[in-house]
């Protein structure tokens, strides 16, 4: 009973919301498994096709339903996966009567969660500055609109003010990031001299990444080392005698835009550190799909001087005559190849081999 309670308090409901064209591909699902990284408990969802409305995004009708929706399922949070200006945000969450955000702000607190070192915290800021930057002047006339509602079109003044504001931020941001010291290097030989082993977990949301932590590292116990357990919160060790350190990873996303890049790749330096990363792929994407994940997170792991290992997940999805197709492709692709089922707990014994014989 307790529990449960502990947990609603924890949980944020939200409602996701969708509007794209008819030859444009849902991306729900993403947004669902971004919505879990957060924790939150996604109570409903909400989509339309149809050409975006000026005023909500959605349209007017979809908007109210909306609305209802938010009522009806206590929801305290609305995600939408459609990028919205200030003053759509403005209007919509006005109408539904909670917080409104849409998809690069979430994924920018998926970051700023997982910004571990200062510089990654940095380069979070500097992504939301620069995302805030194009929007001041709406995002100032629609709260002058409130305060001043006879005042039509004025603000300029304090649109002044902000830009500047913000303008010194990143310029001091800019600066402070040069000056982080590449400890990136210094941590790594440390680590290896105090005989640990590191190995990242990689991959798209929702591939499994969570899940393999969890199921390789379930018999054992946190990281004792509180050097490493405060530096990376997301790392637990297994097979004690090999001391292999396992880690998390935030997950790659399509279509991140450019300025939320650096970001990104600021918050994925526990690949940096690693000796070793697991590339997890899903197994039950279509194989066209799969494949452009593949190359996508292979050519970001380029970046990277690391062994990359290619882990198909989810064989438990598919026929034994999808993974064989899949497997040829693969190892077309990459020297080393596991399949294993992350919830099954398949093919453990292969993968700690390939693991152990890589770090
Ligand atoms: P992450 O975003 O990469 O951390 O992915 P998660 O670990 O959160 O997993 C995403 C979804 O895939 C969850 O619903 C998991 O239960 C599911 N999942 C993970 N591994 C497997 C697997 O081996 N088989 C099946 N059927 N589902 C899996
Ligand atoms: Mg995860």
């Amino acid at each position: 009973m307790e529990l449960v309670s502990i947990i609603e308090v924890i949980l944020m409901r939200v409602v996701l919301v969708e509007r794209r064209l008819l030859e444009e591909q849902s991306h729900l699902e993403e947004l669902a498994a971004l919505s879990r990284t957060l924790n939150y408990e996604v109570v409903a969802t909400l989509q339309q096709v149809r050409e975006p409305d000026p005023a909500y995004n959605i349209g007017k009708g979809k908007a109210n339903e909306l609305a209802d929706l938010v009522k009806s399922s206590g929801a305290e949070r609305v995600v939408s996966d459609n990028q919205l200006t200030p003053s759509q945000t403005y209007k919509l969450s006005r109408l539904v009567g909670v917080e409104v955000v849409d998809r690069f702000q979430l994924i920018l607190e998926i970051f700023a969660m997982r910004a571990g070192s200062p510089e990654a915290k940095l380069q979070v800021e500097y992504a939301k500055l620069s995302y805030e930057m194009p929007r001041i002047r709406e995002q100032v006339r629609a709260l002058m609109s409130v305060e001043r509602p006879g005042l039509m079109g004025g603000g300029e003044y304090e649109v002044d003010v902000r830009y500047d504001m913000v303008k010194r931020k990143l310029a001091n941001l800019r600066q402070k990031l040069k000056s982080v010291a590449k400890t990136r290097e210094q941590r790594r030989k440390l680590r290896r001299r105090r005989g640990f082993n590191l190995v990242a977990l990689a991959g798209y949301t929702n591939s499994g990444k969570s899940t393999l932590l969890n199921a390789l590292t379930a018999a054992n116990a946190e990281v004792d080392d509180m050097y490493f357990t405060t530096l990376m919160p997301r790392t637990r060790a297994i097979c004690a005698s090999r001391k292999i350190l396992l880690t998390d990873t935030v997950g790659f996303i399509d279509g991140l835009p450019p300025w939320l890049i650096e970001a990104f790749k600021a918050t994925l330096e526990e690949i940096y550190l690693a000796d070793l990363v697991m590339l997890i792929i899903d197994a039950s994407d279509p194989i066209p799909e799969l494949l452009r994940k593949f190359r996508t997170s292979r050519d970001v792991l380029a970046e990277y001087p690391v062994k990359v290992v290619a882990v198909l997940n989810k064989i438990d999805l598919i026929s034994q005559e999808d993974l064989e197709r899949k497997l040829d492709v693969l190892n077309n692709l990459s020297s080393s190849v596991v399949s294993i089922s992350a919830s099954k707990g398949t093919n453990f014994g292969a993968l700690l081999d390939v693991m152990r014989a890589n770090v």
